[in-house]
């Protein structure tokens, strides 16, 4: 499970910088890619990275603002052109799906793959047996979302040697015991309890929209393994922030340690800051509250490592 980030500006794209968009991969765990937002011209930016518009699974726009979903008729356009592209499902807030109905009806264009469009106010918006996702509205000029990935915890790993030792293969015994099953090979009963390791906690991801400090971000980022969250100015511009319904990097970092997080990565940077030298300040200013920080940057990939995990290293 990690993090890919393929626009992290605010407002406009800059030469050095696209508009907001970043991938939650989650290969191992499910073959597929989730992306938070769709500014426009992601899917030039997922042609020069390793993400595939095919393993695309899922789509959650944050808020209907034109930096956040202008790239959406186009993507889902050209993933329609890839043959056998899989069904997939893209979540928002209210509008998007006349947006979609508009844009991509206008320009007759035919979507091949099964698109379901939800939308939704908040609240739980996706769960299976492998993972939730959840919504709270935050504080923005129009309506803005912020998306809670809660992974379930896992079965434990197998004592391999033990287990070579009883005479145990490889194989669907292995599966069984995972799942809690006790097996019996040449008349020995074999337990989970023997062989299994505790389980490994399911990480938590939370990826917040365009938002000025707001009661529904402390629910959400609570106890987080890893907080995305919206960093537009520095404090300088602390007015500017508040007048805009953005925060400033001081602002993220005092709800990454409100809410206990692991880690927080800061992202939408105004494109006054056009070098990336000029975007040190808000690292600094964010570090000076909450240290483990860091800034997002296009086309770097940022794994989600459990917060227990990391006070190890
Ligand atoms: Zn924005
Ligand atoms: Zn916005």
């Amino acid at each position: 499970m990690e993090l890919y980030f393929l626009g992290t500006n605010a407002g406009l794209p800059t030469t050095q910088r696209n508009v907001t968009s970043v991938a939650l991969r989650m290969l191992e765990e499910r073959r597929s890619s989730w992306l938070f937002d769709c500014g426009e011209a992601t899917q030039h930016q997922i042609l020069h990275s390793p993400l595939k518009l095919s393993r695309l699974e899922k789509i959650f726009i944050t808020h209907m603002h034109g930096d956040h979903v202008f790239g959406l008729p186009g993507l889902l356009s050209s993933r329609s052109s890839q043959e056998g592209s899989p069904p997939l499902t893209v979540y928002g807030p209210q509008g998007l799906k006349q947006f979609l109905e508009v844009t991509l009806g206008a320009t007759q264009s035919r979507v091949t793959f099964g698109l379901d469009i939800v939308e939704h106010a908040g609240g739980l918006i996706f769960e299976d047996e492998q993972i939730k996702v959840e919504a709270a509205a935050l504080e923005h000029r129009i309506e803005s979302y912020g998306y809670r990935m809660t992974e379930k915890d896992r079965p434990g790993s197998l004592n391999m040697e033990l287990l070579r030792e009883w005479g145990v293969r490889p194989g669907p015994e292995y599966g069984k015991l995972k799942n809690g099953e006790s097996i019996t090979v040449d008349g020995r009963t074999i337990t989970p309890d023997q062989v299994l390791g505790p389980p490994k906690r399911g990480r938590i991801v939370t990826i917040l929209g365009d938002t000025r400090p707001a009661p529904g971000i402390d629910p959400l980022a609570a106890g987080a393994d890893l907080l995305v969250h919206e960093a537009t100015f520095t404090d300088e511009f602390a007015d500017l922030a508040q007048k805009y319904y953005h925060s400033t990097a001081v602002q993220a970092a005092e709800a990454a340690k409100k809410a206990g997080v692991g880690e927080l990565i800061l992202t939408h940077f105004s494109s006054r800051y056009k070098d990336p030298e000029q975007l040190q300040p808000l690292l600094d200013e964010a570090r000076a509250v909450f240290p483990n920080t860091q800034l997002a940057m296009e086309h770097e990939t940022y794994p989600v490592r459990p917060a227990q995990d990391r006070e190890k290293d």
